[in-house]
């Protein structure tokens, strides 16, 4: 490697960046990390957006799929201060009569306060759960031959039905309710195929992980895998936003951390007509709105299992959810949208100072969408604790294009990298032998446009890694 001066560069600092460039470094080459900004993490990072010592994470809060992820457990990150907490109740669904189903660790649990449908529910994820182990590593990678494909082609029947569809199995409005919550993590109208899959992963998720939340917020996974990196030899750069090739250190591969629009602008000077009409093509999905509360109390849930979840899935009934997602794929924006909310202080102590709470909430909104939601999303709060707005300290939003501004990689404030419908599940961010290859030899991207897509896993990073690792590197 005499004339280069790294092995590998990889350029964007996210889950995903950092576990590409921790695969490349861990077979002894020599990598250079660069981030745009000035400190690492992409969605992994926690501020006081509000007010002193009230720690909000900016992005990701809660992660079922960091504690599932097969490359982050195979790293010593609690020997570099990672902690994750366990909340006592994973996520929590409450309705107007003031009832609420929960999602649990334990399933018998999770299915008790589904009623009726209790049951239903076990006999549904009980098999899921137990064939896991054998289709994860296909369901957490590229396109390929599955290693068990009759157990793959189980998950997938249930998994490739639209969430709407696979509600019927359900009588109550408790277990339609909450299986909605979950499905619509899949960000798109739940009439879509394949909006089951996220739904089941995040519920297998649950009951055989958890849906942690890092001591100190998210910025505490990014420290520790940054810390790994940087302690196994790699090179960290920051303050270093990439517009062009010709700014990079020479090297045998360059990864990127980004999106297809941005490759487009920094190295589609070197691919094929065909890959970038490919990339051309490549379709985002609905924005978010944001918002982070410093509260003077917790949240007044009016149900007590609401008051001890990790997580709150706002938005009623399944008809409700299924109206809110509609409408914002559509461009309107509905006055009760589904609200994902988590009160992480509830857990963790270092969050806010003594006595005080933070809480972390989004909703859908149209791509590009600039409209404020802070009143709508407050009034869904306050819909199912009444009192909640007297205990605003001090709040901070984000709509979408503040938050395309704070990272470039939540294009119209799509926070997954690109819409993961069936058309871009397992072939984003183009129909190819290897989506982490692009038509240029050298230059991979390892971004949630990847397969497996959005959260915070680090699963695309770690595929794209390989590749190059084989195709460079010969390792
Ligand atoms: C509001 C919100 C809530 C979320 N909640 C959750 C959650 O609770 N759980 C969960 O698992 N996931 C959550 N996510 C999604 C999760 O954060 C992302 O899916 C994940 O961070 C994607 O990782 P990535 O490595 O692909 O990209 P990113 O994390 O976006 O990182 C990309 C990095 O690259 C840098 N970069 C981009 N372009 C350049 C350039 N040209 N030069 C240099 N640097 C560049 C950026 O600054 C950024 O640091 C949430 C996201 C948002 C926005």
């Amino acid at each position: 490697m005499a004339n280069h001066d790294y092995d590998a560069i990889v350029v964007g600092s996210g889950p995903n960046g950092l576990a590409a460039a921790i695969t490349l470094q861990q077979q002894g080459l020599s990598v250079l990390l660069i981030e745009g900004e000035n400190t690492i993490g992409g969605g992994m990072r926690t501020i006081e957006l509000t007010l002193p010592g009230f720690h909000h994470d900016v992005c990701s809060a809660v992660h079922p799929m960091a504690v599932s992820s097969p490359f982050f457990s195979s790293l010593p990150l609690e020997q570099f201060g990672l902690k994750f907490i366990y909340p006592d109740i994973d996520a929590a669904h409450p309705f107007d009569n003031g009832t609420a189903a929960t999602l649990q660790k334990s399933v018998d649990a999770t299915a008790l306060s589904l009623g009726r449908d209790a049951e239903t529910y076990k006999a549904l994820i009980n098999p899921l759960i137990e064939k896991w182990p054998l289709i994860s590593n296909d369901i957490l990678g590229p396109l390929h031959f599955p290693e068990h494909p009759f157990t793959l082609a189980g998950f997938g029947i249930h998994a490739l039905q639209p969430a709407t569809l696979l509600a019927k199995k359900f009588k109550t409005k408790e277990a339609k309710g909450l299986w909605a919550g979950m499905a619509a993590h899949s960000i798109q109208p739940l009439t879509n195929i394949a909006t089951s899959a996220i739904g089941l992963v995040l519920s297998i998720a649950a009951h055989l992980h958890g849906w942690v939340i890092p001591q100190g917020g998210s910025q505490s996974i990014a420290n520790a895998l940054a810390n790994y990196f940087t302690s196994i030899g790699g090179k960290i750069e920051t303050g270093f936003y990439v517009t062009s090739l010709n700014q990079l250190p020479s090297s045998k591969a360059v990864l990127f951390d980004v999106t297809p629009k941005q490759l487009l602008k920094i190295a589609g000077h070197e691919f094929s007509s065909l890959y970038k009409w490919q990339l051309n093509k490549y379709r985002y999905g609905m924005g978010v709105f944001k918002i982070d509360w410093a509260l003077d109390a917790p949240i007044p849930f009016v149900n007590e299992d609401c008051r001890k979840a990790g997580t709150v899935h706002l938005g009623n009934t399944l008809e409700e959810i299924v109206q809110s997602e509609a409408q914002s794929s559509k461009g309107l924006n509905p006055g009760k949208p589904f609200v994902l909310l988590a009160q992480p202080s509830l857990f963790d102590n270092t969050r806010a100072p003594e006595g005080k709470h933070t809480a972390w909430a989004y909703c859908h909104v149209p791509n590009g969408s600039t409209i404020d939601k802070t009143e709508i999303i407050e009034k869904q709060v306050e819909r199912f604790a009444p009192g909640f707005r007297e205990r605003i300290l001090a709040r901070h939003t984000f709509n979408t294009s503040r938050l395309e501004d704070y990272n470039p990689n939540y294009i119209g404030g799509d926070i997954n990298g690109g819409i993961i419908d069936i058309r871009q599940l397992f072939t984003r961010p183009a129909l190819r032998f290897s989506p982490y290859r692009t038509s240029a030899k050298g230059l991979y991207i390892c971004s949630s446009s990847t397969p497996p897509g959005g959260g915070v896993h680090g699963m695309c990073g770690y595929h794209a890694a390989k590749r190059a690792l084989k195709d460079v590197f010969d390792l």
